[in-house]
């Protein structure tokens, strides 16, 4: 069994089909940390937590993924970040008078939206917007990549409170497997087989015994296992941005009233407090919000 939390890339050999494994404990429970949630909502930042890092996978460039779902449901924003390096973070709001029998996907995000942003380090970001219509946060995402990225994708994704993980499917286009219907055969097969798999397993079974469970008449090649931590990635500066962001008159009418501005990073907690000169400051340079 591994003994840390990590994301593991494989690949069927022959087939242009790749796929990754992802199992959080440690960072999982770092995470619930910052906020006391009810299980069903626990549950549903586990399954985007996991989602955010094996999606974090298919980024070809340093930078972060964001999976941000807001709705008119229980819970109104869940979002969970992993940057290329696996560094993984997340939140959620949800209402005080969450009910646990209405804790099924459709009420705890009833009228959402499901966003993807790819924030590369250089560069413009990218977002792709999915509905939320699916009965899950797998069944969206799965959705997600058949309209935008003409990738056959397929996701598992599963959570008991304490431990999440995910499994990934995806089709890379046509290299090995240039006919058609070959192509089509091999991954219908791959699904079906994928299919069988059952949230415990993906829970409880070690990756190798995962695959080999799954796929023992295929080929596959196990790459090395990578891990992935908690952390959460505000900084000073990124808050003076946001702050530089939210314009002048707001922020000097709360000097006003209160003296400072403090802001609390609603991931992980940590208070940045400024004063007014240091607002002012920030306010001189124009240039400031532009440069990142
Ligand atoms: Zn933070």
């Amino acid at each position: 069994m591994e003994q840390y939390d990590h994301c593991q890339r494989f690949l069927f050999e022959g087939l242009d089909i790749r796929g990754e494994i992802v199992r959080l404990s440690e960072s999982y429970e770092e995470i619930l940390a910052n906020k006391e949630y009810p299980p069903a909502v626990r549950e549903l930042l586990g399954e985007f937590l996991a989602a955010a890092a094996l999606l974090s996978t298919t980024v070809k460039f340093d930078g972060r993924l964001v999976l941000q779902a807001r709705s008119q449901g229980q819970v109104p924003l869940i979002m969970a970040e992993c940057t290329s390096d696996q560094q993984l973070r997340g939140i959620a709001r949800f209402s005080e008078d969450l009910q646990p029998e209405v804790a099924e996907f459709s009420d705890l995000l009833r009228s959402g939206t499901l966003a993807i942003t790819i924030e590369p380090d250089q560069g413009e970001s990218y977002q792709g917007i999915v509905p939320l219509e699916q009965q899950s946060l797998a069944a969206c995402l799965e959705e997600y990549f058949a309209r935008s990225e003409q990738l056959e994708s397929q996701l598992f994704l599963v959570c008991d409170g304490q431990t999440c993980a995910g499994l990934l499917l995806q089709q890379l286009p046509a290299q090995l497997l240039r006919d058609r219907d070959l192509r089509r055969e091999e991954w219908s097969t791959i699904r079906q087989l994928a299919a069988t798999l059952t949230g415990n397993e993906l829970l409880k079974l070690g990756n190798e015994d995962i695959l080999y469970r799954l796929f023992h008449q295929h080929r596959v090649k196990l790459y090395d296992q990578k891990p992935v931590i908690y952390h959460c990635s505000c900084s000073r500066e990124r808050t003076a941005r946001a702050l530089h962001a939210i314009g002048e008159v707001e922020i000097m009418d709360i000097i006003e009233e209160q003296g400072e501005v403090e802001v609390t990073c609603e991931f992980c907690g940590r208070q940045y407090s400024f004063s007014e000169a240091e607002l002012e400051l920030l306010f001189e340079s124009p240039t400031r919000s532009k440069t990142h």
